[in-house]
């Protein structure tokens, strides 16, 4: 069953090895272990439903306190404190694109709030209801999980809005299509969702961001429904498809969506190589993004993170062996891991392995062994669960990450993990930081930066830690030629710095589209604009 108060299915826990957690230690004082709620005891905090009876409405405590909150950490210490402070008032689970429409018009008509509700996996405060004098529906889309129809001449298929990861991949493979979309939260995150927040994945160096997937669909808005047809490609002036790509649940909700899907590949190859330090390495990706060798992913680890990972991967003699044969051959100290894999035919793939190969020996790299990249594929979306563990070794886990062009990438790589590092220094706090790149593309790259720091003596204390580094690390990015975030989105926790982004005359337009379909301001109010909206 889906954890209540942490990440994905409580039949399955990640340990850290205990070499990682005596390493961890030696860069970390481990903090307090802070006590956890029990589920019981938060349902009996949940208020009286200020929402009107109806059939699709739940008001049931339990599913009031599992859609409250999602997974950024202040989201993660109230859950695990129990407390939560708000809960939506009931729960809707719509089977199709009417009861939406009838749930939207309700709304209208008895004055309360909706927030449409994916996989609850955002990150940044999207789907937390705030406290309001309306009440407020959470409209969870889980039940619109199927694939309605395949198009396999043009490669589209349509699928319900709720359709999480497993479930899109599971019907599109039995019919041999891939969606390509594998977010580290594939596990919980939905269709839907991933549109709304502009989600991009582990393979979007061979399938694209969602943006590029994305064909078509079905909002349901109050002013009535948006039909986005499926067209290759137009010039018939403003795309209103892009209109929907990040309206996180602002302008309506998706029910339908078209997406552009792929034969399943042949061949599919993950690898590791190790060059000898960041710049390499990150030379190495750039060629290979900027010559256009179709690779499907790739990855530069920081010397940190490289050298955090092998402490956390356990198997101590193995990675001692390995550190001995990387040094002999000139990758010591500072060296920094690639990974990257090939999608594609036996022949595409040897190729582009071949060519890539290339450029890793020019510049000094050297193979890890294979095993290395079986393991990553292997593990791709177990790493989250490793939250869960450090926790309860006094540990908290967050991560913040951007994009920006290539000349500016080590330069703002190393002012957002110095911002972190120094966020705590009144408390004498140094939280241990580490970085890599991902989603490559010709112009620049994403940078996506770890932290952990150590639990506070209280979850208030603790959560005042989260802030200010929080602070530190958006205000760095609000001023560094950088975007406020590449794939988790705005939520709540980024709407003040998306001005600094879309600059006045931006953010009017934006404005001026969310009041145009939600004229009332009844859907996710504080996600995306922080503020309330007041167009002329
Ligand atoms: C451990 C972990 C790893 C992550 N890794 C990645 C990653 O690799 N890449 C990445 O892009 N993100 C990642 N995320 C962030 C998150 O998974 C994404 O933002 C994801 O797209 C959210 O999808 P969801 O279905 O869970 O949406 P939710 O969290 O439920 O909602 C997100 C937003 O979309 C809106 N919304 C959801 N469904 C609809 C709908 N049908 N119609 C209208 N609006 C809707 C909501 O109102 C909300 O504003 C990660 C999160 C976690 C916890």
């Amino acid at each position: 069953m889906r954890r209540w108060n942490g990440w994905g299915d409580d039949s399955f826990s990640m340990e850290a090895p205990g070499s990682g957690l005596a390493f961890l230690r030696s860069v970390v004082t481990p903090g307090t272990v802070l006590p956890d709620a029990d589920l019981s005891s938060v349902c009996e905090q949940v208020p009286a439903s200020r929402l009107p009876e109806h059939p699709l409405i739940v008001t049931v405590a339990e599913d009031r306190v599992r859609h409250a909150r999602g997974q950024s950490l202040p989201d993660w210490l109230a859950m695990r404190s129990g407390d939560f402070g708000i809960f939506p008032d009931g729960v809707a689970y719509p089977e199709s694109t009417e009861q939406v429409q009838e749930l939207m018009a309700l709304a209208y008509e008895k004055d309360f709030e909706v927030i449409p509700y994916g996989g609850g996996t955002s990150v940044v405060g999207h789907i937390n209801p705030l406290a309001s004098e309306r009440g407020v529906l959470t409209i969870d889309m889980g039940r619109m999980n199927r694939l309605v129809s395949l198009n396999e001449e043009s490669q589209i298929a349509t699928f319900g809005a709720g359709t999480p990861g497993p479930q899109v991949e599971a019907q599109l493979r039995a019919k041999g299509y891939t969606l390509g979309h594998f977010p580290q939260s594939w596990e919980l995150a939905t269709v839907g969702g991933w549109v709304a927040s502009r989600s991009s994945g582990q393979q979007s160096l061979r399938y694209g961001r969602i943006e590029q997937m994305f064909a078509g669909g079905t909002l349901v808005s109050p002013r009535g429904n948006l039909v986005v047809p499926t067209i290759p490609a137009t010039s018939a002036g403003l795309d209103i498809r892009e209109v929907l790509l990040g309206s996180e649940g602002r302008m309506g909700i998706i029910t339908e969506v078209q997406m552009r899907v792929t034969p399943i590949a042949t061949q599919e190859q993950f690898f590791v190589v190790f060059l000898p330090s960041f710049e390499e390495a990150k030379s190495a990706v750039r060629s290979i993004v900027q010559e256009r060798i179709p690779l499907s992913m790739l990855r530069v680890s920081n010397a940190l993170e490289t050298e955090t990972q092998l402490k956390l991967a356990g198997h101590e003699k193995q990675i001692g062996l390995l550190e001995s044969y990387l040094s002999l051959r000139g990758v010591k100290e500072g060296k920094c891991m690639v990974t990257f894999g090939v999608t594609g035919n036996k022949q595409q793939n040897k190729t582009s392995l071949k060519q890539s190969k290339k450029i890793f020996k020019s510049l000094g790299g050297v193979s890890g062994p294979k095993m290395m990249g079986e393991k990553w594929a292997e593990n791709r979306f177990k790493f989250p669960y490793l939250r869960e563990n450090l926790w309860l070794e006094g540990y908290v886990v967050d991560t913040f990450e951007t994009a920006t062009d290539w000349d500016n990438v080590s330069e703002l790589m190393n002012t957002m993990e110095e911002s972190v590092r120094n966020s705590l220094q009144d408390e004498s706090v140094k939280p241990h930081v580490y970085t890599h790149l991902s989603h490559m593309y010709a112009q620049g790259c994403s940078i996506y930066t770890t932290y952990i720091f150590p639990n506070a003596e209280s979850y208030g204390a603790t959560l005042e830690r989260w802030k200010k580094i929080k602070a530190a690390a958006c205000g760095t990015l609000a001023t560094g030629r950088s975007t406020i975030s590449h794939q988790h989105g705005v939520g709540k926790d980024h709407a003040p710095y998306l001005e600094a982004e879309k600059g006045a005359l931006g953010m009017g337009a934006i404005k001026s589209l969310l009041s145009f379909f939600d004229p009332k301001q009844k859907l996710n109010p504080g996600t995306l604009v922080d503020e309330k909206i007041d167009v002329k």
